[in-house]
Order: C-alpha cells, then sequence, then structure tokens
C-alpha cells in the first residue's frame, strides 16, 4: 500500500467522531547527523517534508548549537485530517563537545508545554492548540556494540518530559544477527540506567488478533529501520521503496527485511492516541504540577 499512512484506521470509534474534525500530532527526531531523520520522516508521512538539503560549503560558518526547526503539514487520508508537526534538531552530537546537546531540547518541549498551560488558564479555552511532542524518536548509531554516552544522557534528560521510541538507524548496514544482538544489548542499557522508553501497553481485554498485532510491535522496540525515498525495481518486477545493493535490495515496507513498517504502525494507528493520552495525563501533569509547586500555587 504504497503512498498511504495509515492514521485514517485509528481503531477506536470513540475517538473518530474527534478526530474528524481534524487532530494534532507532533513528532520530535533527534540523533547525530547523517543517521537518516530526515529521510526517515520523509518516508513515514510519504511526503517530502524535507527536501535533500544542499552541502554547506567548506568555508560557510557552522552553527554552533543545537538549533530547533518544526515543519509542519495538513495530510488528509479518508476523510479524515491530520495536522502532523516534525521538530527537528539539527546539530545534536555534532560538536567537539556535546555535554549540554540536550539542554535546547528540553528547553523547546519545556515551552511546549508553557503554550499550552497558558491556553489552558484563558477563559476561553475552546480552540486550544496542542502543540506538545507527542513522541520523540531518538536515532541510535547503528554500531552494533552499545548505547554511548550521549545517547544515555539524552534519554536519561528528557524520559519525564517526552514519550521515548528508540530506533536503530540504517539497519540495512547490520546484519540480522547483529541488530538481534544490538537490541538487546540497547535494552540492558536503557533497563540499566532506569529510562523510561515509551511503554505500549498490551489491552488483555481486546480480541486475539489485535492482541497478537500489539504484542509484535512490542516486540520490535528498538525498532531497525530503514529508510528511503526512491523506488527501485525487485527481480520479481515490483516497484518498491528501497535501497538497492550489490548483493540485493532491501525494502523499507517488507517486515521481513526492517521494522519500519511496525515503527509506523506504533506511530500512526494503534498507538497514536495512546501517545498524545500519555503526554496529557501523564508528561504534561506532572510537569504542571511541578511548575506551578515552584511558584508556589
Ligand atoms: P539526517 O542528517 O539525520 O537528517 O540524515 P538524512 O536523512 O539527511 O540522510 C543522510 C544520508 O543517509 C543520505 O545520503 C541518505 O540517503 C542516507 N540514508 C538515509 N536513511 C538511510 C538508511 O536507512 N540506510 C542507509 N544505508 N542510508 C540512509
Ligand atoms: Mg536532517
Amino acid at each position: 500500500l504504497m503512498g498511504y499512512v495509515g492514521f485514517a484506521n485509528l481503531p477506536n470509534q470513540v475517538h473518530r467522531k474527534s478526530i474528524r474534525k481534524g487532530f494534532q500530532f507532533t513528532v520530535m527526531v533527534v540523533g547525530e547527523s547523517g543517521l537518516g531523520k530526515s529521510t526517515l520522516i520523509n518516508t513515514l508521512f510519504n511526503t517530502t517534508l524535507y527536501s535533500p538539503k544542499e552541502a554547506l560549503p567548506p568555508h560557510a560558518e557552522r552553527p554552533q548549537t543545537v538549533s530547533i526547526q518544526s515543519i509542519s503539514a495538513d495530510i488528509e487520508e479518508n476523510g479524515v485530517r491530520l495536522r502532523l508537526t516534525v521538530v527537528d534538531t539539527p546539530g545534536f552530537g555534532d560538536f567537539v563537545n556535546n555535554d549540554d546537546s540536550w539542554k535546547p531540547i528540553v528547553e523547546d518541549i519545556e515551552s511546549r508545554f508553557d503554550a499550552y498551560l497558558e491556553q489552558e488558564s484563558r477563559v476561553n479555552r475552546q480552540k486550544i492548540v496542542d502543540n506538545r511532542v507527542h513522541a520523540c524518536l531518538y536515532f541510535i548509531q547503528p554500531t552494533g556494540h552499545s548505547l554511548k554516552q550521549i545517547d544515555i544522557e539524552f534519554m536519561r534528560r528528557l524520559h519525564q518530559k517526552v514519550n521515548l521510541i528508540p530506533i536503530i538507524a540504517k539497519a540495512d548496514t547490520l546484519t540480522d544477527e547483529e541488530i538481534t544482538e544490538f537490541k538487546q544489548r540497547i535494552l540492558a542499557d536503557i533497563a540499566h540506567h532506569k529510562i523510561n522508553i515509551f511503554q505500549a501497553p498490551v489491552y488483555e481485554n481486546e480480541d486475539e488478533e489485535t492482541m497478537a498485532e500489539h504484542e509484535e510491535i512490542v516486540s520490535k522496540i528498538p525498532f531497525a529501520v530503514v529508510g528511503s525515498n526512491s523506488e527501485v525495481k525487485t527481480p520479481d518486477g515490483r516497484i518498491v521503496r528501497g535501497r538497492a545493493y550489490p548483493w540485493g535490495l532491501i525494502e523499507v515496507d517488507n517486515e521481513d527485511h526492517c521494522d519500519f513498517v511496525k515503527l509506523r504502525q506504533m506511530l500512526v494507528r494503534t498507538y497514536m492516541e495512546e501517545l498524545r493520552e500519555h503526554t496529557n495525563t501523564y508528561l504534561y501533569e506532572q510537569w504542571r504540577s511541578e511548575k506551578l509547586l515552584s511558584m508556589g500555587i
């Protein structure tokens, strides 16, 4: 199903009603330059939110801090309108000293909480715009070893403020065995450092098929993904999104090749509401009570 994102299939009928009016979803992407963030976003939402950027001339002045860039697009599917915002964080991890790389990102997330709180405090609360970050895709370099200090530091600083979804970038550069082992080590590191990544719930009261689908998604975390916006022809003549190599072809949308499909299912279908909900009732609420406490309210 190329060209199809899937958010119009959000399962819960109760939500469908409010969703028909249009809804907002904000994804942040974080990770070192060149890990395929822009490519993956384009692949996920099947739009060119990002055009290939021109390389800076060698003498051009490079920014010295992480910058925060936000791009929005309205996409519509089966009559369901989604206001999608992608928050990019170019510069993260790119400097000689990256000790404070997480800071501007925390500040951005908190200023979005602030803006929401400000709207909630107004007399007229009819048209609240929700620009809070609902999910943060954290791109892990495909080293095959374990998490790096910068990964751990970022996740530790952010995990109480945003739904963290770890991703192994450019998974086509690792073998299946390497991916399996890398995933185990990443999860062990995350547990060791008591980092809370987004816990996708599997509900007991769902039908078996739904539960199996949920379990399947959860079992893939951290998702090993491959992004590509070019179409290639398979030996059997299909046109697919993928990356061609002398030794073969990696298909983005083929679940035997990578976890891209599962990541997309999680983000835009199975858990989109859950991500919004958890942001609102837990992450934001926690931030809000701390903020009000610190103001003596
Ligand atoms: P960003 O700096 O993180 O936004 O990375 P880009 O999306 O600009 O991609 C950097 C380079 O990596 C480009 O040449 C992409 O074509 C390539 N790339 C993106 N995704 C993948 C992937 O999944 N696998 C491989 N091998 N290369 C990728
Ligand atoms: Mg980019």
